[in-house]
């Protein structure tokens, strides 16, 4: 078994406000057993558009996961749906409408007569039992070596059944394939870069498929390894980073999915060294990714939003002719800052920021994207002047990414001048 299609059935799921989820997590599933999902599909509960749908994938698919609409109301209609479009009967099966009325009086609730229709199984399946619901999955297997499988919409309930009664049997079916995912990320480098410098590595691994695409702020590089068992995919994976790192250096930050904040983080962490950050246009961004990542409080000291010129002064410790002279948006203030935040909160290092994010405020040698970040350790500051791309929000976005990332750069470049 190779390949599979997922249906997400559900009305609500073609309104703008709610998102088909489940897919996402079956295709990791399925692809971690070596099934490439080939198409998704989402529709409404209608009887006749599922039946159509379901008749379809069976061309040309050999799993069909359909998730959603097994509940009790009129408007669940995946078991009727299914078993017209393969034509067999629903046979009602006491049991199971005992297991249901079982599960209802540990509820303390009566059962209704409408649960029946959930003890309706489709004629030849294998039933999935559901320990965090009522509703039950199935699971049938066609000519061909063809299989349906059926199971209820939330996540909660469809994730441990999968897990459980489903993936071991698949697993039989798919023999020793295995695909393993890594996304390693790079900073201050375009994508086409990236390309050009690894695509001589990448391509002499035959069996990893690599994209590089861009996200808000950097570069990312998705390997998937297939190999017939998992210690061969981990092992060509580790193969591969290990060749682009050696080519692309300090660039790589992630090589294992983290983000810039876990990696900022674990650095410090693991030096026992303290960080406090001092940031004026994006607004405490920097602090609260920081902070975000759990056991943070062993290494951030403290953030001070002085988005005013008198929290500069104030808070920071930033001379106001200082101000007065460069501008706040400048090289001298984004230095001083860091400085300031260093002396007052007693850190190993202090980062900021100091910028124009817009959509005003610019200036003719100012322009709407201008951010310094200023960088302050016990022996020196330093300071970087970009001119960042995009909105507000990307230009903040990408500022608290820089600073984080400066950090990163100064640690390791202080550790190559030790050794
Ligand atoms: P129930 O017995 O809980 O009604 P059901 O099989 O009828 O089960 P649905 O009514 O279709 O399931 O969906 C129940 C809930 O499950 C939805 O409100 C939604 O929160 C969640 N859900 C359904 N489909 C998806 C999906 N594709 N992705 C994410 N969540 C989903
Ligand atoms: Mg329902």
């Amino acid at each position: 078994m190779t390949s599979a299609e997922i249906i997400a059935v559900g009305s609500e799921l073609l309104k703008p406000e709610k998102i088909d989820t489940n897919s996402l997590w079956f295709t990791e599933k399925l692809n971690e057993i070596g099934i490439q999902v080939k198409v998704k599909v989402i529709v409404g509960d209608e009887i006749e558009t599922i039946k159509q749908v379901v008749q379809q994938s069976l061309t040309r698919s050999e799993l069909i996961i359909l998730t959603g609409g097994l509940g009790p109301t009129q408007d669940d209609v995946t078991r009727e749906a299914v078993a017209r479009a393969i034509n067999r009967e629903l046979i009602y099966r006491p049991e199971i409408a005992e297991l249901i009325r079982q599960k209802f009086a540990l509820m303390n609730r009566p059962m209704l007569e409408t649960n029946k229709r959930q003890a309706y199984i489709i004629d030849g399946a294998r039933v999935l039992h559901n320990e965090n619901g009522t509703a039950v999955g199935m699971q049938l297997e066609l000519e061909e070596g063809r299989m349906i499988v059926l199971l209820p919409g939330p996540p909660r309930e469809n994730q441990p059944m999968f897990e459980r009664q489903v993936l071991p049997i698949l697993r039989a079916k798919t023999g020793d394939v295995v695909f393993k995912r890594r996304i390693l990320r790079v900073s201050g480098m375009g994508e086409s870069a990236v390309d050009e410098a690894i695509a001589p590595i990448y391509s002499k691994y035959e069996s990893i498929e690599t994209t590089i695409l861009f996200n808000r702020s950097e570069i990312e590089i998705h390997l998937m390894a297939r190999a017939n068992s998992e210690e061969k995919a981990i092992n060509l994976l580790n193969d591969l980073t290990s060749e682009i790192v050696s080519k692309l250096g300090i660039a790589v930050f992630a090589t294992n999915g983290e983000t810039m904040e876990e990696v900022v983080g674990e650095l410090l962490k693991s030096r026992g060294e303290t960080v406090a950050v001092a940031e004026s246009c994006t607004g405490g961004l920097i602090g609260m990714r920081l902070t975000e990542v759990p056991g943070s409080s062993a290494y951030f000291l403290q953030g001070v939003i002085a988005y005013s010129n008198e929290a500069k002064v104030k808070l920071l410790g930033v001379d106001e002719n200082l101000i007065k002279a460069h501008g706040a948006v400048s090289a001298e203030v984004a230095e001083a800052m860091a400085r300031g935040i260093l002396i007052k909160s007693g850190s190993d290092y202090a980062i900021s920021v100091t910028g124009i994010a817009g959509p005003g405020g610019a200036t003719p040698k100012k322009p709407v994207g201008l951010v310094f970040i200023g960088y302050a350790d016990r022996e020196q500051t330093k300071s970087l002047k970009v001119n960042l791309p995009g909105d507000r929000y990307l230009i903040r976005w990408r500022a608290s990414q820089l600073a984080m990332d400066y950090l990163r750069r100064k640690i390791l470049q202080k550790e190559d001048t030790k050794i």
